[in-house]
């Protein structure tokens, strides 16, 4: 089935771990279909060759280089940015239909069956039910419908602010006209529902089939300790994933992804801890002068990297770690290692 595709989207390179976990987890479960995703410029370049890996296309969207219909609507309706780039799934016209997927989705099993279903098919919003979730859904390339989405966006603007809102609107008569158009809540299951709804979701939560990590919290958020094989669980969300689900992705994120990553230079090994830490202890024991050299190398040598945990850190902007630091919470191992600091002095210096 090459004329049929699962497209997803990233923005940057947060997101793009969740595209990765996606992409891994659709192949886990043996589609026979494309994988896609769309991406900006924001992204880096070991981003994307990253998912270049797991996915059969990268393809690079700008709309703000676009200089079309998007790149106008974007003039006047400024705030549809993410949006306006979800949009262009629809100008994938080398595909005869395609299965659309948040980037904080994750499959569970084999979905290849929503292949048989019409645009535009979807799940209802567990927060709406009369609208759907504009997580998964399924769509036919159009350049008719490309335009025409365009037009209405910039025309009506979207009364959530993003995608849901502008699809919901356009694709108006999903409530009411063809009940094959609704998707099962088990192909867009989100993990809001299951406190809400916890004895429903005991009764078929088994049968889930995607799960949704819908919210501002995302999987990628958290921190994961490889020893333990579990997500720390300071500062977590009580009302975010089931437990389980977000294991889930972590278990993918570590199987199949970590080791993209770090081919690729976008995790810092852990045995680069190690070093930064010995030679930290090497030069402040040795200074003081209380110890003899040969004694800190004896105990250096003993030290091994079980010593160290390799934790995996969950990816936070710029703006979030300005504000850890302010209220003392440095990242000393991690982003805000004695190494980047040094670093980043060595370039004001030069
Ligand atoms: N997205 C992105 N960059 C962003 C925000 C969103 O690439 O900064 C994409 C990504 O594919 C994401 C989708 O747009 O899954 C919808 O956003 P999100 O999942 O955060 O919304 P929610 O499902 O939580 O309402
Ligand atoms: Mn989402």
């Amino acid at each position: 089935m090459t004329d049929q595709a699962f497209v997803t989207l990233t923005t940057n390179d947060a997101y793009a771990r969740g595209c990765l976990v996606l992409g891994s987890s659709l192949r886990q479960h043996g589609t026979t279909r494309k994988l896609v995703v769309l991406a900006t410029p924001q992204l880096s370049e070991a981003m994307r060759k990253a998912l270049e890996t797991i996915f059969d296309e990268v393809i690079m969207v700008d709309v703000l280089d676009s200089g079309d219909s998007a790149h106008l609507t974007l003039m006047k309706r400024p705030e549809l940015g993410v949006t306006l780039t979800k949009l262009h799934c629809w100008s994938l016209t080398q595909y005869s239909k395609c299965v659309f997927m948040d980037a904080d989705t994750l499959v569970l099993t084999n979905i290849d069956d929503l292949f048989e279903r019409e645009e535009l098919s979807a799940a209802p919003d567990p927060g709406w039910p009369d609208c759907f979730n504009s997580g998964v859904f399924v769509y036919q390339p159009s350049m008719d419908t490309y335009h025409q989405l365009l037009h209405f966006a910039s025309e009506r603007g979207s009364f959530d602010g993003g995608d849901q809102g502008l699809l919901n609107t356009f694709f108006s008569n999903w409530a009411t006209t063809d009940i094959r158009k609704h998707l099962p809540f088990l192909y867009n299951l989100s993990s809001i529902s299951i406190y809400s709804y916890l004895p429903a979701f005991k009764a078929f939560g088994a049968n889930a089939k995607v799960v949704h990590f819908l919210g501002r919290i995302k999987p990628w958020n958290y921190t994961y300790d490889p020893k333990t094989k579990s997500v720390r669980s300071e500062g977590q969300d009580p009302t975010m994933a089931h437990p389980e689900f977000l294991q889930l992705w972590w278990n993918v994120f570590t199987s199949s992804v970590l080791p993209v990553l770090q081919q690729h230079g976008l995790v810092q090994d852990p045995s680069t801890y190690l070093t930064v830490l010995s030679d930290l202890v090497y030069t402040l024991a040795f200074s003081c002068g209380f110890c003899r050299k040969e004694d800190v190398s004896g105990a250096m040598s003993h030290l091994s990297l079980g010593d160290f945990s390799a934790v995996v850190q969950p990816f936070v902007s710029s703006e979030e770690r300005k504000e850890r630091w302010e209220q003392g919470q440095a990242d000393y191992l991690g982003e805000d290692s004695f190494d980047n600091i040094k670093r980043k002095l060595d370039t004001y210096l030069q």
